[in-house]
């Protein structure tokens, strides 16, 4: 049973929670260690957190957007029912909304996951201020879609003053002061 259930939750994520995965491809890139990809990353948020620190000393209706796939959850190297938070990311995510600023997720997860995707971010310890999804029935590309989220957050009247994510789709098209691209290894991470 346990069994089973763990080949539910894995295929579920394989097909509906990483967008991509499974998708043939003709030369599959390939993804390094997990320790690797965190000291990748760590560089980058550690040039975030700076940044934070001393963006967010000025006070305003300040917000940070963040990916999820394979940036604020371990997506490709632990996809499971529950993925585990990447670390320097949640510790910048805390930084931020310690320093006032809302912390908004923009994802290409279908709106259908939305409850067990928002949970998955609670548990784990994310705040959540807001999460825009990709809407039933959408078909759009994913960089349209992710840059009207983030018009969106802009018109409620805030500040979008970092944007982070692990690929050019979360990134291109700007609204957003700074924008901090985490690795993605040529596509290997969704
Ligand atoms: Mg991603």
């Amino acid at each position: 049973m346990t069994i089973t259930l763990r080949f539910a939750a894995v295929g579920l994520t394989a097909g509906l929670l990483v967008p991509g995965a499974g998708t043939a491809s003709a030369a599959p890139a390939a993804a390094p260690s997990e320790a690797t990809w965190i000291a990748d990353v760590t560089t980058v948020t550690d040039q975030a957190t700076a940044y934070l620190q001393q963006r967010l000393s000025t006070p305003g209706k300040n917000a940070i957007v963040l990916d999820i796939d394979n940036t604020s959850l371990e997506s490709y190297y632990h996809p499971e029912w529950t993925t585990p938070a990447v670390p320097p990311v949640l510790a910048l995510a805390k930084l931020a909304k310690a320093d006032g600023a809302a912390v908004f997720f923009v994802t290409d997860r279908t709106e259908l996951i939305r409850s067990l995707t928002k949970d998955n971010l609670g548990d784990v310890g994310y705040p959540v201020d807001g999460l825009s999804m990709r809407p039933l029935f959408n078909f759009d590309p994913a960089q349209v879609n992710k840059t009207k989220a983030r018009a969106a957050i802009e018109a409620q009247g805030y500040t979008i003053v970092a944007n982070i994510g692990n690929n050019t789709t979360d990134l291109d098209g700007g609204h957003a002061e700074r924008t901090f691209k985490l690795p993605d290894y040529d596509g290997a991470l969704s």
